[in-house]
């Protein structure tokens, strides 16, 4: 069944039906068409049609990868209000991880739970240049060559690059083939400076997170797209970060899935100075993953659940709601866990577990979202 009669059969007499048909129809959405999904209270009918449209794309299939993070310094001068990882430079509870402890943890995981990626993100620390990361890179493949290196944030890379005082195009070329295979989206948060000048005024502008990810397609290092929401920004700038995502994306097509995540409060300056003190919780979540996956429908494949922030329960029921991965098992994850919340290790039996218990098949994917292995 197509997916315009799936939505006229849901939304017959709805007011949301005129809209969602246009958009799912368009390669073209208008801002007001988002903002207007995006304030929806609907969310069990837009659920359905985010439902509707993964069936199509994936059947009863729900990806995830085995994977471990990497956070590989927590010194950072760049200071974001919403951030409770980073630590200023000689701060006594700073830290850099040796290359050697490094490996290590990527040659026991990999021997222990066979990661196929590992995610390798940290803070934006003034003593670590691109050779730094080559040599590292270098070394991981040495070791470990089918573990994909998907890392550093756009954000990252253009700490480097000033670290180094060249172009983000070199640092990215150098670490491409020093084995850099993909960047996460991180450093996004919400892609409109004034959101960004109070949360994280030090930070990339939104223009040059966008440029460093196209100029990153442009050498074929594809990634990730994120939106922190839940912060003090409006409908209308979510919707503005959306249509920037999907503008990049219909010019460079290097956007492997989009990740919607929901901000955490606990122990940030945020919290502290009273602009923000909870998180979003469920219904906005739902909301985000449906209204992404109708915006996103054949313009990024993939829609990830942000069981990270949200709890395993939230991500199972994400699915239901139009995202088809659960992420990595994330083993080591440290940023999240700065804030307190929930568990932020999930071995691949849980996974397993929670998608067969929605009756759906778990697979396993590589870090490019190839199945290799059905349970
Ligand atoms: S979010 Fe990243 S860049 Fe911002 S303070 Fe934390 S570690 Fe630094």
């Amino acid at each position: 069944m197509q997916n315009s009669q799936i939505s006229h059969e849901i939304f017959k007499g709805s007011e949301l039906e005129e809209i969602v048909d246009r958009v799912i129809k368009s390669q073209d959405t208008k801002l007001d068409d988002v903002i207007f999904l995006l304030e929806s209270p609907e969310i069990q009918r837009l659920g359905l049609i985010g439902n509707n449209i993964r069936e199509n794309m994936y059947g009863n299939r729900v990806s995830f990868i085995n994977n471990i993070i990497l956070n590989y310094t927590n010194v950072c001068v760049t200071y974001c209000k919403f951030c409770a990882f980073y630590r200023p430079p000689g701060h006594e509870e700073s830290y850099t991880v040796s290359k050697n402890e490094i490996l290590d943890r990527i040659v026991f995981a990999k021997a222990k739970y066979n990661i196929k990626q590992v995610l390798f993100q940290g803070g934006h620390n003034p003593k670590l240049n691109t050779e730094y990361f080559e040599d590292i890179f270098k070394s991981i493949k040495r070791k470990c060559p089918d573990v994909a290196i998907h890392g550093l944030s756009a954000s990252e890379i253009d700490m480097i690059s000033k670290v180094d005082r060249c172009s983000s195009r070199e640092v990215l070329e150098r670490l491409h083939f020093a084995g850099l295979e993909s960047l996460p989206g991180a450093g996004a948060e919400i892609l409109v400076d004034e959101v960004k000048d109070i949360i994280s005024p030090l930070k990339i502008s939104s223009q040059r997170w966008l440029d460093i990810m196209d100029i990153a397609h442009s050498l074929g290092i594809r990634s990730s797209a994120t939106m922190m929401y839940g912060t003090v920004e409006t409908i209308e700038q979510r919707a503005r970060h959306i249509l920037k995502i999907a503008d990049l994306q219909k010019k460079t097509g290097g956007f492997m899935a989009f990740i919607p995540w929901s901000f955490e409060p606990n122990n940030t300056e945020i919290q502290e100075s009273g602009t923000v003190q909870y998180a979003m919780g469920g219904f906005e979540l739902l909301k985000m993953i449906s209204v992404s996956r109708i915006i996103f429908k054949g313009i990024i494949d993939h829609l990830q659940s942000s069981w990270l922030t949200n709890g395993i329960g939230m991500a199972q029921l994400a699915i239901y709601h139009g995202s088809d991965d659960f992420g990595g098992t994330l083993i080591g994850e440290e940023v999240v866990s700065a804030t307190g919340a929930r568990s932020t290790e999930l071995l691949a039996k849980n996974i397993i577990n929670s998608v067969k218990a929605m009756g759906y098949v778990p697979v396993e994917r590589n870090n490019n979202y190839d199945i290799i292995k059905y349970y």
